[in-house]
């Protein structure tokens, strides 16, 4: 096949209807692919879905809370159906911030973080490993956080979350490189969408965030995809167990 195309290729990405799941969804449509989606909110959802549709798009989706064991095992029913058992590229993106000092924070926030972004993820990807497999070429894509590299305030239990995701792409890309599954995690900054909204209108928040940033700025949805789709290319058919940041910088900071 083509090395920078996703033609022919099947999709999962969870959490599509906005954000950065929904550039990640059209990303991997441009580039051939056939896409499923899903999201809690029904009628953004398919909002979403009419505009992908009138462009002519191979993309389909259900509503799914992927905090719920049983929607996510229908999810994956849904999605095997459609595509004959076989799927190429699962992008676990869907999950929630929460910014609270540790003193602060409930047992709910806890278990709430731990389900949607670690367990969520965690059991979507078994769930899709015999489809993965069946595929011949499976591409998973966790969408992590710098929060799971580095200690940002107020992140305490996002950032055990996202680092718990860090190293479950590790060992998934160990125990599944045998099934010619690969496994990496996209680990972003600042990124303008609406989980971040409130943060951007705090100038004060904002400019320690700009002067920790060697590019000065936040991110772009756009910025994200590119190098979701990159990884699920044959093209990066040896990258495996990474976990790549896109920070603009920020991880390589010290004193600037
Ligand atoms: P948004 O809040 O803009 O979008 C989140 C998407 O996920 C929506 O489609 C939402 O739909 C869906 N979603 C949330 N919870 C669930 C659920 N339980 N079940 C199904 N779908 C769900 O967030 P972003 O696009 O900013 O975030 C996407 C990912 O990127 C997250 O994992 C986040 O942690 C990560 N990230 C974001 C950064 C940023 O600065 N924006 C920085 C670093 C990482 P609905 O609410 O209808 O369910």
């Amino acid at each position: 096949g083509d090395r920078w195309s996703l033609k022919g290729q099947t999709a999962l990405v969870t959490g599509g209807s906005r954000g950065i799941g929904h550039v990640i969804v059209e990303e991997l449509l441009e580039l051939g692919a056939s896409v499923h989606t899903c999201s809690r909110n029904k009628v953004e959802l398919d909002a979403a879905l009419i505009a992908w549709e009138a462009k002519g798009y191979k993309v389909n989706g259900s509503v799914c809370d992927v905090s719920d064991r049983s929607q996510r095992e229908n999810l994956m029913e849904t999605v095997s159906t459609a595509f004959d058992g076989m799927l190429n590229i699962l992008v676990n993106n869907a999950g929630v911030l929460l910014y609270k000092p540790t003193v602060d924070c409930s047992a709910e926030d806890f278990s709430t973080l731990m389900g949607i972004n670690v367990e969520a993820a965690f059991h979507l990807s078994q769930l899709a490993h015999p489809l993965l497999k069946t595929s011949g070429m499976g591409s998973i894509v966790f969408i992590s956080s710098i929060a799971g590299v580095v200690a940002h305030q107020g992140l305490s239990i996002y950032g055990a979350t996202k680092g718990a995701i860090n190293h479950l792409t590790k060992n998934l890309a160990c125990e599944w490189a045998k099934d010619n599954i690969r496994s990496n995690s996209v680990a972003p900054w600042y990124i303008r969408t609406s989980m971040v909204d409130d943060f951007l209108d705090n100038k004060e928040h904002m400019e320690k965030a700009y002067g920790r940033t060697p590019m000065r700025r936040i991110g772009e949805p756009r910025e994200i995809s590119s190098l979701v789709a990159f990884l699920c290319f044959p093209a990066a058919s040896y990258i495996t167990g990474q976990v790549i940041c896109v920070d603009g910088g920020l991880t390589a900071n010290g004193f600037f």
